[in-house]
């Protein structure tokens, strides 16, 4: 028996190690990992140089508290700064967090100005923020919330998309808009530039905050650093948190001067949030994934296999709906519930996860090679074949 709580329905399968875009299990068998934790492994497993890193940190210094100055964190924030429209980091431990406090600094911006009325996050309808109180309320998702009360207010929604609702529901107590650039868990929905660009215009105009959480777009997984770079928009506050540890868990929220100014001492704190372990490994993922070249890589990768992967709709169009996504944040839009697909996948050694409506979400490593990209079409084109 397990005595692990049963919240999960979880695969019955356990790993003993994984190397890259590879998982081993413990009699060997080799399974193309194409979830990578969730967008989490952006280096895929066992990485040389992230083992590197938190061999050498881990001699010299764990844990400190943010009571004292810790250097590693200093380095991280910068090199987040001069890479994104940030001026200010916050550092925390995860994307639920990191979410919540992104909640926190819009609120406490308001508050700071002498606006304590204008609290009320705009959220979409059935997105993903986490799972904490606050940010199931966030999602307005009747699923993540049911049984959970009482409701926790602060928040309005609108269906993605709803240009119309969307404005209605501004009003003059609404401090910020929270948008997630592609709807990870929702199905990978990409928000269009030029929406992006409305929904900046739209926030300056009734002078309040857009919050882009790019805890899994962000850090690379589009394509470029963030999934609102194409659409030359500044957020006000982003969260960010699965791909800048690496499979560390790390998270953090990125903002503009002007909101960080009401964050001052006291204002917000986390134990373990930015300790020099995790710092020196974010450090090193940064450092390979803001890269330019690094970057280039994983948009000519994502052409080749989103391409590829139209050429096997166009081969079975009554199985496959739509092909999602940007960058290495892949979805495939089935016409019929995904459980079947995702199972044969894995029954052929390729690993992929659901998403909401009827979407098998794809997470390669981003340094993925071309090979293993081959080899996940290969086998995705078989099970169309025999589900035909
Ligand atoms: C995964 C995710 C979160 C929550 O991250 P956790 O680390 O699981 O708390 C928040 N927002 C988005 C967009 C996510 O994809």
């Amino acid at each position: 028996m397990s005595y692990l709580t049963k919240n999960y329905n979880r695969k019955k399968i356990s790993f003993k190690r994984g190397k890259g875009a590879y998982l081993y299990t413990a009699n060997g068998s080799k399974y193309l990992d194409f979830v990578q934790g969730i967008a989490v492994n952006c280096l895929g497993h066992s990485n040389p140089k992230l083992i590197k890193t938190i061999k050498d940190q881990s001699k010299k210094l764990w844990h400190v508290s943010n009571a004292f100055e810790i250097p590693e964190g200093e380095k991280l924030a910068k090199k987040l700064c001069q890479k994104t429209f940030a001026d200010y980091v916050m550092f925390q431990n995860s994307g639920a967090e990191a979410t919540e406090a992104a909640i926190k600094v819009a609120r406490r911006y308001f508050y700071s100005i002498g606006k304590p009325n204008k609290n009320r996050i705009l959220c979409v309808k059935n997105s993903f923020h986490g799972r904490t109180i606050a940010s199931i309320f966030a999602s307005g998702s009747k699923k993540m919330t049911e049984g959970f009360g009482p409701k926790v207010p602060g928040f309005d929604h609108f269906i993605f998309g709803d240009h119309k609702s969307l404005k209605k529901k501004i009003n003059k107590n609404t401090a910020a808009i929270m948008i997630e650039n592609i709807m990870g868990e929702g199905g990978i929905k990409v928000i269009p530039d030029f929406c992006l660009r409305e929904l900046r215009k739209l926030c300056n105009k009734k002078k309040i905050l857009l919050i882009a959480d790019s805890v899994q777009d962000g850090v690379g997984r589009s394509g470029d650093f963030f999934a609102f770079d194409q659409s030359k928009i500044k957020p006000d506050i982003v969260p960010i948190a699965k791909g800048i540890g690496g499979g560390f868990p790390i998270g953090a929220v990125l903002m503009n001067k002007k909101v960080a100014a009401g964050m001052t001492p006291g204002t917000h704190g986390s134990t373990f949030g930015g300790n020099p372990l995790a710092m020196a490994v974010g450090n090193t993922v940064m450092d390979i994934v803001s890269n330019r070249k690094f970057l280039n890589n994983v948009k000519k990768l994502s052409k080749y296999f989103l391409w590829n992967l139209n050429f096997i709709k166009q081969k079975y169009p009554r199985i496959i709906k739509e092909i999602r996504g940007r960058g290495l944040l892949v979805g495939v839009q089935l016409y019929k519930d995904q459980s079947r697909f995702i199972k044969k996948l894995m029954d052929n050694k390729l690993l992929t996860i659901r998403a909401a409506e009827n979407v098998v979400r794809i997470l390669p490593p981003l340094n993925v090679k071309k090979s293993e990209l081959d080899q996940a079409l290969k086998i995705i084109n078989k099970v169309c074949t025999e589900l035909k």
